[in-house]
C-alpha cells in the first residue's frame, strides 16, 4: 500500500513564529499550486474543550492548569484533531513540550502522533534572544517572560522530542529557521515540505 501521508505538524517553542510562518506557507501554497490546506491549532481545540467544561477562561492559563487536568483535555484534543485531520492537506500547529508549572508536558504523546501518522515534523527555530523579544513585543498574546538561557534550553528539549516523533511514525524531522524578518523564506521551506 503506498505511504500517502498528508499530514504536516509545525511545532516550536512559544513565540518562535510558528502561526506566522504557518499563513506564510498556506498563502504560498495558494498561489502556487493552487491547493488550499486545513490548517488545525491543538492548543485552539484544546482550549475550546477546557472552557466548554467550565475549567478555564483565558488560552493563556491552560498551561497553569493541573497537569492531570492538562492530560485529559489533551487526550480529547487529540481524539478531535485525529478525526478532522482525515481530510485533504493538513497542518497542525502545536507545540512538542509545554512549560507548566510542574516541568516539561508532552505535547505529542505516542498515542496522538500514532492517530496522526505525520508525513513530516517540522521545528521552527530562531536565535533564542530574537524568540525573547518577540514574546515581549507580541500584544497580542499573553506571554511568559523567560530568561534566554531557559529558552534555549527548551529549545533544545525540543529537539529531542521531535525525534521522538520521529521514531514512533517514521516521519521526517525537518528544522526550518524563523530568521529574524524573514518569515517569507521560512515560509517557502514549509510550504515546499507541504507540497512534497
Ligand atoms: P505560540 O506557540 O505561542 O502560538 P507562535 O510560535 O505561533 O507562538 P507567532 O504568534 O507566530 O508565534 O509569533 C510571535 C511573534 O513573533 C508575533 O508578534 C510575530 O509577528 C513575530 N514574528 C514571527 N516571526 C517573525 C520573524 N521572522 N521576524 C520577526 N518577527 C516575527
Ligand atoms: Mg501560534
Amino acid at each position: 500500500m503506498a505511504d500517502d501521508r498528508n499530514i504536516v505538524i509545525v511545532t516550536g517553542i512559544p513565540g518562535v513564529g510558528k502561526t506566522t510562518v504557518i499563513n506564510e506557507a498556506v498563502e504560498e501554497v495558494k498561489q502556487n499550486h493552487n491547493e488550499s490546506v486545513l490548517v488545525l491549532n491543538f492548543g485552539t481545540e484544546i482550549f475550546q474543550i477546557a472552557s466548554k467544561k467550565g475549567l478555564i477562561e483565558d488560552r493563556d492559563h491552560l498551561r497553569k492548569m493541573p497537569t492531570a487536568k492538562q492530560r485529559e483535555v489533551q487526550r480529547m484534543a487529540g481524539e478531535a484533531i485525529a478525526e478532522k485531520a482525515k481530510k485533504a492537506k493538513v497542518i497542525i500547529d502545536t507545540h512538542t513540550l509545554i512549560q507548566t508549572n510542574n516541568g516539561f508536558l508532552i505535547g505529542l504523546p505516542e498515542w496522538v502522533v500514532r492517530a496522526i501518522q505525520p508525513k513530516t515534523l517540522v521545528l521552527v527555530e530562531a536565535d533564542p534572544e530574537r524568540i525573547a523579544e518577540r514574546r515581549s513585543s507580541d500584544e497580542t498574546r499573553t506571554r511568559d517572560a523567560q530568561l534566554v538561557e531557559d529558552i534555549d534550553t527548551h529549545q533544545r528539549m525540543c529537539r529531542a522530542a521531535a525525534t521522538t516523533v520521529g521514531t514512533l511514525t517514521g516521519a521526517t524531522v525537518r528544522i526550518i529557521k524563523n530568521r529574524e524578518g524573514k518569515v517569507e523564506e521560512a515560509g517557502k521551506e514549509l510550504a515546499a515540505t507541504i507540497m512534497e
